[in-house]
């Protein structure tokens, strides 16, 4: 495990549990705006460092240096939203689903369950967290570490809640749960669009991506955010689909839809702590469902 903050215990408004670099600035580089605005504490638990993804450009990286490299550009990225403390765990990535990293005996997918549990409980009483947001069942389109990563997270959520394992640390109890939530909906426009994400992607395959929309709890408006936003994901240059070229990233007709960003609110089997648990809320333009 490699830290920003050395060995002293931080506490954390926002804990995000997630697969690879990148899945945090995609899904909430906004949202982390946003909180970094309203001198909120966030934090970052990355299970792998992507080492298994495409290098978009040879001068970028190798396969060899590839991990080393998303480190780097996780760092960059989050140090931009004032995202602290960054722990990166000693997994491997797993790559997609039916690819030969599925069985590197060093990957996510691989990794002995109750290791990856004991982590990540001893991460969240370490940095007492008032709400995780990790991934749910769908992983977004399926990938397996970001399935297994928030499978293991939920249940992290509750064992660091218990009496259970003292040696990783005493019990704490996260208010607040949340799984990354992209509507279905949203997917499957994508989809068939004739280029970009999912363009070639089966429809049975894209009926069970993401989520349907009337499962979601929270949208943010991140519109206000999005200049900084598109600087976090311009940190990620070898995940970028395209050169980066003259400082810009991306295309501008993607800019409507990175002002979105939302979750889906997990209930938790304890009462909630009514002064700390509405950080969030307040940035949440749904209505209350409660
Ligand atoms: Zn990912």
């Amino acid at each position: 495990m490699t830290d920003n903050d050395g060995a002293t215990a931080a506490k954390v408004d926002v804990l995000f549990i997630l697969a690879h670099p990148d899945d945090e600035s995609f899904g909430f580089g906004g949202l982390m705006a946003w909180a970094q605005s309203q001198h909120l504490r966030v934090g970052l638990v990355c299970a792998t460092r992507g080492e298994a993804g495409e290098i978009s450009h040879p001068s970028l990286g190798t396969p060899a240096t590839l991990g080393a490299v998303r480190e780097r550009e996780l760092r960059c990225a989050m140090g931009i939203v004032g995202v602290d403390p960054v722990r990166l765990l000693p997994y491997r990535d797993s790559g997609m689903q039916g690819t030969p990293g599925n069985d590197d005996p060093r990957s996510l997918a691989r990794a002995d369950r109750e290791a990856v549990l004991a982590d990540l409980v001893s991460q969240i009483r370490d940095l007492q967290p008032h709400a995780v947001i990790t991934f749910g069942p769908d992983g977004v389109y399926g990938h397996p570490d970001h399935v297994r990563i928030g499978e293991i997270a939920t249940e992290a959520v509750m064992v660091a809640a218990s009496s259970a394992d003292p040696f990783l640390g005493g019990p704490w109890q996260t208010s607040r749960l949340y799984h990354m939530a992209v509507a279905r909906e949203d997917l499957i426009e994508m989809s068939q669009r004739e280029t970009g994400p999912f363009a070639n992607t089966p429809p049975d395959v894209i009926a069970t991506m993401g989520i349907p929309r009337s499962e979601i709890t929270h949208v943010f408006d991140v519109s206000e955010f999005i200049d900084t936003k598109l600087r976090v994901l311009a940190s990620h240059a070898t995940q970028l689909p395209y050169q980066p070229e003259d400082g810009g990233v991306g295309d501008p007709a993607m800019r409507p839809r990175l002002g979105r960003e939302s979750l889906k609110r997990i209930p938790l089997p304890w009462p909630e702590d009514r002064e700390t648990a509405d950080v969030l809320d307040a940035f949440n333009t749904l209505p209350d469902p409660a």
